[in-house]
């Protein structure tokens, strides 16, 4: 979550009120960024409760002869990233359906890890798959989650037959909430991907009413219009992860999802390789599969592998034992009972998002203990501290989370002391390191022994790697691929893996968000056919923000940089005259030691101007309208500071 959140600059976001006219400058100039980013919550592998963000309706202005009004962020903004055969972009403008064409749209997840939202269409049918959410970037101050623009499903709405969702991590379920409350649609989804949408709706703060949940077992086939999507079982760090087989008229599609191939799964389900293979063998169309860990050799680790480093290390532990992992990693957390029931110790669940988790795999009998092994907090303090373990949410240094603060000596019930052992089950998201590594050197100040990365085998990653990404590539033996879930190079990376083992290149595209896929049955051709308006739509705590309000956080940048100044002047309304000394006033600008002499200086030169304009015969108003004002006061400060703050000049009439 975004920890900028600033009350009290006492600045009026340019706004005009009563006789006061304002201007603001400073805005369109190209800044550095030096903000660093809070840590990033993660998205992966767990969940960071979006509490403020609550959704609400979609505010979509109709425009002339209906047509609606993006609610997306400015365009030009992403890399055009399409490849052969692409057209030129004509954003906002509907393509024109073809009756026999296959098109798949995602609406988010290309060049970025998050917010993953697909659109398949065929003829007057149109389905989606997932609806993410993703996390602000260091240049978003303010802004507590990022969700895909769903302009083009708004435009189509008459057409959606339905929501699949692949699994029930946040960057593929965690706009949902925002989507229903516009689009009535029945969600289709495995146990735990539907036990976690089912909270979603359920909240006190984002709940929508009368939404229709299906919950679907491992091999359903569900009719949506002329698709026919087909569960298939698969591995990664979340249960109940699927692989969807999309049956169009136009051929099947495969759709990964997240996953990894693990031959010994704590739960002993493997991934389906079995049915991914008939598919193949029936022919595929295409295959839009998962690029995470493209770039990682080899394949990736069993999830069993983590359950013997954790019982050797309980071994070892005299004290007691903390471990923090991604909160939906339901098999790290059973590991973790485990490990703990063999040492005969109890479990304490730490912080909103574990106990969220658990709650949910455990109403699907997901995570098997004793009744007795677990306690809660605050029975805990009645145990001797060789007989606990607790598990806690704070895996990426989330400033905010509960290991942060038992490292910072903030948490209510429990601090970190000598004799504890603290391990980090998780990988750091590209990002959060510095947080992470924060939280470290406390618990090691604190006295414990903390046990992180190269240490143990203490984490594996939900994704697969190069041999296991071959395997589905040859399994399927698609016509064509649509690598999706990674930024850039991982796209590319992945194209090159599967040119590799033999597609033709002209078959495999790389796709930006918006980007129309487009496979004509009658022609048998595949083509990249435009672009559908598509975006990221940023959300703050009071709601959402558009295309229009993307000011806002230029502003925020700006303010976070140099601070604001404002400057009223007061004029005599029949004369014109300046009454008084101008009053100037700053936040985050100046510095004691400058400040008479800045303000003095500022004084003078507006006397200066005033008088100046007077000589000439115009108003003080007329000097906001050239900028002249503004432009002035601004070389000023900048030559005597070095710094460039937000302006706001402002008139009153007296
Ligand atoms: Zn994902
Ligand atoms: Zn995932």
């Amino acid at each position: 979550m975004s920890n900028n959140k600033e009350s009290g600059t006492g600045m009026d976001d340019a706004g005009n009120s009563g006789g006061v006219k304002t201007a603001m400058e400073g805005q369109n100039k190209p800044r550095r960024r030096r903000r660093r980013p809070a840590a990033k919550p993660v998205l992966e592998e767990s969940v960071v409760a979006v509490e403020k963000a609550s959704p609400g309706t979609l505010h979509v202005k109709r425009q002339n002869g209906g047509k609606r009004a993006p609610l997306s962020t400015a365009e030009g903004e992403k890399p055009q990233t399409s490849e052969e055969g692409a057209v030129a972009k004509a954003s906002g403008k509907k393509p024109a359906r073809a009756a026999d064409t296959l098109r798949m749209i995602p609406l988010g997840g290309m060049c970025e890890i998050g917010k993953n939202m697909f659109v398949y269409e065929y003829g007057q049918d149109m389905i989606l798959v997932d609806c993410g959410i993703s996390f602000p970037d260091e240049a978003m101050p303010g802004i507590d989650v990022v969700i895909p623009d769903f302009a083009y499903v708004l435009d189509n709405i008459d057409r959606l037959r339905g929501i699949f969702i692949t699994h029930g991590h946040e960057d593929h379920i965690g706009a949902l909430p925002w989507l229903l409350r516009t689009v009535k649609a029945t969600v289709y989804g495995s146990g735990m991907s539907m036990a976690l949408v089912k909270q979603k709706v359920e909240d006190r703060e984002t709940g929508v009413k009368g939404v229709n949940l299906v919950t679907v077992k491992d091999g359903d086939r569900i009719r949506a219009g002329c698709f026919e999507v087909e569960f298939i079982h698969s591995n990664h760090s979340i249960a109940d992860a699927n692989v969807l087989a999309i049956r169009t008229p136009a051929g099947t599609v495969l759709h990964t999802g997240d996953f990894k191939i693990d031959y010994t799964p704590l739960d002993g389900r493997i991934m389906d390789l079995g049915r991914i293979a008939e598919i193949g063998a029936e022919g595929v169309l295409l295959l839009v599969c998962e690029s995470t860990n493209v770039e990682n050799p080899g394949a990736s680790s069993s999830e069993t592998k983590v359950g013997e480093a954790l019982s050797s290390l309980f071994q070892q532990a005299e004290g007691r034992i903390f471990v923090t992992t991604f909160s939906s990693n339901v098999f790290r957390i059973q590991q973790i009972f485990t490990a703990a029931e063999k040492q005969k110790r109890k479990v304490v669940l730490v912080g909103r998002s574990m106990l969220k988790y658990y709650e949910a795999a455990d109403s699907l009998g997901y995570v098997k203990h004793k009744p007795e092994t677990l306690v809660e907090i605050n029975k805990a303090s009645k145990i001797a501290p060789n007989e606990l373990v607790y598990i806690t949410t704070g895996s990426q240094g989330e400033p905010l989370s509960a290991l942060t603060r038992m490292a910072n000596a903030e948490h209510r019930q429990i601090e970190i002391r000598k004799g504890d052992m603290v391990i980090l089950s998780s990988s750091a998201i590209p990002g959060n390191e510095k947080s992470i590594y924060r939280v470290i050197n406390e618990l090691y100040r604190k006295g414990a022994r903390v046990i992180y990365k190269s240490l143990a085998e203490i984490h594996v990653s939900g994704h697969a790697c190069q041999e296991e990404l071959k395997t589905i590539h040859t399994l399927v033996k698609p016509r064509f691929f649509v690598p999706c879930h990674g930024e850039y190079r991982h796209l590319y990376r992945h194209a090159q893996l599967a040119v590799g083992l033999g597609m033709p290149q002209e078959n495999v595209h790389i796709l930006s968000n918006g980007d129309v896929f487009e496979y004509s049955k009658k022609r048998q051709q595949a083509r990249i056919a435009g672009a559908v308006h598509t975006s990221a739509v940023l959300i703050d705590g009071s709601g959402m923000l558009g295309e229009l309000d993307r000011h806002i956080l230029r502003d925020r940048l700006l303010l976070a940089e140099d601070g604001v100044v404002s400057v009223a002047l007061a004029i005599n309304r029949k004369t014109g005259a300046l009454v008084g000394q101008p009053e100037i006033q700053a936040r985050g600008f100046y510095y004691n030691s400058e400040r008479d002499r800045i303000v003095k200086e500022c004084q003078h030169k507006i006397r200066d101007i005033v008088k100046k304009a007077e000589e000439a015969g115009k108003r003080v108003e007329t000097l906001l309208k050239g900028d002249s004002l503004n432009y002035q006061l601004e070389q000023l400060l900048q030559a005597r500071t070095k710094r460039r703050p937000v302006l706001i000049i402002s008139v009153i009439e007296v």
